[in-house]
């Protein structure tokens, strides 16, 4: 009987969750006010209350950005409601099916954020859709009700109806990761790697299409080939032009760029853009799918810790700048150039001495994405130099194969065990561990005291590996420099950053001092550097300044630029084994 009874309960507690459903209507008919209006119908939920709530973050973009502070008038058509904490409502409806209202304020151009005004809409999910909470697995319909003079709605959502913008997600996790173009823009596709690519581009720019649909599908081509297959059968582009557009950010089957609307010609700018294509793409895999234990399913309550975002933007930084080599947009000569000033830029930065890169990573929510005068002296960017820890990887694993495996076997792996087999993230240990299974060898001390310390990158060996030299172009130089960066501001010089170790840190020059005069010349614009460069180390300058407003006077004893300028050259006669390295890893 007992037993009889618990099987009765079962039966109807898993129809019962079965057969709730959760429906979203996204409206926004008055496009210039900037408020986005969203309806929640729940049909079944027969329990006496309901929590709801938005989420605080956007999975890509590591910062606590509060979003339920853009939401208004949130009510129901039956039962009441109220606020038991900053991001959730508690919802208690009077029968079992009841409309959730509210309205968005949504005027933040930026991929992680939601945008409306009369040229378009731009939706990214979790600044726009609140959630059921324990109930984000349920699957989700979505209707959308653009103003009648907008024509078109690009987004991977699978579409149910040709004739209306209906929408249908498995989750909540997909629904909000499916971000939406909703306007008048420019749509067209290609196809490559066995997958149909949507492009869709709002605002004027001077690109074009044929263009494009060449350009991007080789990148897609490139970054298909690391990992051996692709696993989607859609994918849409958001593509926004603007006068100072400048990023992107991945989706599981899309993905938003935001660029700059000039940008396309030839030439550097364009090579920019196809970079962060080839950025954007490569996530569909590193990250979206192949993922820190931490990234996934998401947490939208609160941050998610990892301490491999180096892996995560690192390996995709490293890859969106060695796949344009690999498709031909850059020669060998180029790639090392451009590699050789991210080691200068790194090696530069006074953080990279203090922060290990998984600190910066665990540390993004609070550091990376809140960054301040003092950032450079303390934090390093888990993007440039988990680039630089990619690239020896992937110079150690072509040394201890005799060139049979690269950094791209250590992808596939991941693939192949954590996304494909086990359907999981993966830990930190797991991640050493399938390096080192591709290497063949054993990496502690490289993630011991590289990785989790601040242990100089061991270049020369690495490069050595290929046949290549890592000369400092500064070797030997005398120049000396005063440590601080300045801006021009209403006319008068201002210190925007003083860097540790130098003769302005050092001496006490202050971030927002005005640089009046050096050794009673007054600094006029730019001419500081006229002023510095005529001495030599051991020099003391006096400098005048005006701090909040009060004339004052510091002496400054200064130095020799310590600053390195790397190239990477490779060698006159390298040896057979470094000839095969240096052809695998840059695909000669
Ligand atoms: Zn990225």
């Amino acid at each position: 009987m007992r037993i009889l009874s618990l099987f009765f309960l079962f039966i109807t507690l898993s129809l019962e969750s079965s057969s709730q459903t959760v429906s979203y209507h996204l409206s926004m008919p008055e496009p210039h006010t900037h408020y986005f209006h969203v309806d929640i119908n729940l049909v079944r939920f027969s329990e006496d209350s309901v929590d709801i709530k938005m989420p605080v973050w956007a999975p890509g973009s590591y910062l606590v950005r509060e979003f339920s502070k853009s939401v208004e008038n949130f009510r129901l058509d039956n039962g009441s409601s109220k606020m038991i904490n900053k991001n959730t409502w508690r919802i208690y409806p009077n029968g079992n099916s009841v409309k959730i209202s509210y309205d968005v304020y949504a005027f933040e151009m930026s991929v992680r954020t939601s945008f409306l005004d009369e040229s378009h809409a731009y939706i990214n999910g979790t600044s726009l859709f609140m959630y059921i909470a324990e109930k984000k697995e349920l699957p989700t319909t979505l209707e959308i009700t653009p103003p009648a003079y907008w024509k078109k709605v690009s987004t991977s959502l699978e579409r149910t109806s040709d004739k209306t913008f209906s929408y249908k997600a498995p989750d909540y996790d997909v629904l909000v990761d499916s971000p939406i173009e909703i306007g008048n823009h420019i749509e067209f596709h290609f196809d490559a790697s066995g997958v149909k690519h949507n492009v869709a581009i709002y605002g004027k720019g001077n690109f074009e299409i044929e263009a494009l649909k060449i350009d991007m599908a080789k990148i897609v081509e490139s970054c298909t080939n690391v990992f051996g297959e692709n696993p989607n059968k859609n994918y849409v582009f958001i593509i926004h032009n603007l006068t100072n557009g400048s990023g992107g950010l991945e989706h599981l089957s899309s993905t938003t760029l935001q660029v700059n609307r000039w940008g396309y010609q030839t030439g550097r700018n364009y090579e920019s853009f196809l970079s962060l294509v080839a950025h954007e793409y490569f996530h569909l895999w590193n990250v979206k799918r192949i993922r820190p234990i931490n990234l996934g399913p998401f947490d939208y309550d609160s941050e998610n810790y990892t301490n491999l975002l180096w892996l995560c933007e690192g390996f995709t930084s490293y890859y969106d700048e060695l796949l344009l080599k690999r498709a031909g947009y850059y020669d060998s000569e180029k790639y090392l150039r451009k590699l050789a000033n991210t080691i200068s830029r790194v090696e530069n930065q006074p953080g990279n001495k203090l922060q290990p890169v998984t600190e910066a990573s665990f540390h993004a929510w609070i550091k990376a994405y809140r960054p301040n005068e003092n950032s450079k002296n303390t934090t390093i960017s888990y993007y440039s130099k988990g680039a630089l820890l990619a690239n020896a990887l992937d110079l150690i694993i072509l040394e201890n194969t005799n060139a049979e495996k690269n950094l791209d076997d250590v992808l596939r792996v991941l693939w192949n065990e954590y996304y494909k087999k086990q359907n999981r993230g993966f830990t930190d240990k797991e991640f050493q561990t399938a390096v080192e299974q591709v290497t063949g060898k054993k990496l502690d001390n490289f993630f011991l005291n590289t990785v989790s310390g601040v242990e100089t990158i061991d270049y020369k060996t690495y490069f050595s590996y290929a046949g290549c030299e890592l000369l400092d172009l500064n070797d030997g130089a005398e120049n000396v420099k005063l440590g601080a960066s300045t801006t021009i501001k209403n006319g008068r010089l201002m210190v925007t950053r003083v860097y540790h170790g130098t003769a302005a840190y050092n001496d006490g020059l202050y971030v927002n001092d005005e640089i009046v005069a050096i050794n009673g010349y007054r600094v006029a614009d730019n001419d500081m550097t006229t002023l510095v460069d005529n001495h030599k180390a051991g020099d003391v300058l006096t400098l005048t300044l005006s701090r909040d407003g009060i004339m004052t006077e510091i002496k400054v004893t200064l130095q020799n630029d310590k600053n390195v300028n790397y190239r990477i050259v490779p060698i006159d006669r390298p040896t057979e084994k470094q000839e095969l390295i240096y052809k695998k890893w840059l695909s000669e």
